[in-house]
């Protein structure tokens, strides 16, 4: 389908991805996500495309500008890797960035932003608790004042990069009860009482690490407080537009690999003496399949021009998340259909969708929570 927001500057951008997922990534996903861990020169030659460094100032490593519809290329394309762990392990930082970039003080924003922008140093962002993820409002972790800064007693779970991050952005409750006592800090690995261990035996993304973080008691100075006391949670949600666009165009590109791979199984399987291409039960499906993946193109487009706009389509980033994720899900499903036992089998790109989706319906707002939103902020 043609696209009304195409320009020569986006069509080049996607072909440098497209070329470098190729020859950089592609070829290795299978052996990084059964060893559980992908190299670290591929961060730095990952941020030699610029896609670290959307909307972040030059002087810190960025490129300057944003395009939302480069950032949903970005996340197209390297869903055509068959490995969503990977994306989760390299952009994991951009989520933990922009709270830093946006409200942090000068002196760790000039410090570390150009290190994760450049690939030489990874950030988490900490939000969930083993007590809830999608009640952000009612996070325990603590932080207490202290002479010169705080103290933070708690722990995190589920934490993307939390056993490789050097940098980490944490939720802590620093007033009362609510949305209002929530407030964002900058940790070091490396502080004293900060510990932390591996989750292992996830579904899926094998080669993301996921970790639980325990504080016992580690000091914080005031100035690594991001944003001003009590305001963390709003930048939270801000900070969650443009993850959940990332999950919805990477949903979208996980989709496309599925159909594609699927189609081409089907021109060349045959049963009862003809292509399965050729079987009415399986054009269906294609078409089934194709119409729900060009529909939520167009929805990405849309949001993304109007992000481009300067908008921040909450309501439908809300609705996109949801349906993007059971658009995978459906074409996961039907994709698998088609191969019939080879899709069940590991080291395809299928059998990772289907089990990925889950993570992309439940992580950065689950689909419940997304509805919620959705019709709350449609003034319901
Ligand atoms: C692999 C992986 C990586 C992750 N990475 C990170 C990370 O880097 N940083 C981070 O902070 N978190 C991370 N998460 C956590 C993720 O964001 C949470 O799992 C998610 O927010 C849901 O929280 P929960 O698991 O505690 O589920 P809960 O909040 O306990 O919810 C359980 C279920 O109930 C539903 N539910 C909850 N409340 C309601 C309601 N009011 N009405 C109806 N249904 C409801 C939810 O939708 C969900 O289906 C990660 C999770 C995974 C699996």
């Amino acid at each position: 389908m043609k696209n009304p927001f195409d320009t020569d500057e986006r069509r080049a951008f996607r072909k440098t991805v497209r070329d470098f997922v190729a020859k950089e990534i592609t070829p290795f996903a299978d052996a990084w996500d059964e060893a559980g861990v992908i190299p670290w020169e591929l961060h730095q030659k990952t941020a030699e495309l610029g896609v670290f460094g959307f909307g972040i100032p030059e002087e810190l490593g960025g490129l300057g500008f944003d395009d939302a519809f480069m950032r949903k290329i970005w996340a197209e394309e390297l869903a055509e890797c068959g490995a969503g762990g990977i994306g989760a392990a390299l952009n994991i930082r951009t989520v933990a960035i922009n709270p830093v970039v946006q409200h942090a003080r000068a002196g760790i924003r000039d410090r570390i932003v150009p290190e994760l922008t450049s690939g030489r140093a990874s950030a988490s962002l900490c939000i969930t608790e083993p007590g809830g993820g999608s009640d952000v409002a009612s996070l325990t972790t603590k932080a207490e004042r202290v002479e010169g800064g705080w103290r933070i007693s708690g722990s995190k779970t589920f934490i993307t990069g939390g056993m490789t991050s050097d940098y980490f952005i944490v939720g802590a409750r620093t007033g009362g009860e609510g949305l209002g006592g929530v407030s964002l800090f900058f940790l070091e690995w490396g502080a004293e009482g900060f510990t932390r261990t591996a989750i292992e035996r996830k579904m899926g993304w094998w080669c993301s690490d996921t970790a639980t973080l325990y504080f016992d008691d580690v000091f914080v100075p005031d100035e690594d407080m991001i944003g001003p006391e009590n305001m963390g949670f709003m930048a939270i949600m801000q900070n969650f537009n443009l993850e959940r666009l990332a999950i919805v165009c990477g949903s979208l590109g996980s989709a496309r690999v599925c159909m594609d791979d699927a189609v081409a199984w089907a021109k060349e399987r045959v049963t009862f003496g003809r292509p399965l291409i050729t079987r009415q039960a399986i054009r269906h499906k294609i078409a089934e399949m194709s119409a729900r993946i060009d529909a939520l193109d167009a929805y990405a487009n849309q949001i993304c021009w109007s992000i481009n706009e300067g908008d921040m389509p909450v309501a439908e980033l809300s609705k996109a998340k949801f349906l993007a994720t059971k658009t995978l899900e459906y074409v996961a499903s039907e994709a698998m259909q088609i191969m019939g036992g080879a899709g069940y089998l590991r080291g395809n790109r299928i059998e990772r969708a289907y089990r990925e989706v889950k993570v992309m319906a439940i992580g950065g707002g689950s689909e419940e929570i997304m509805k919620d939103l959705a019709v709350r902020q449609m003034g319901l």
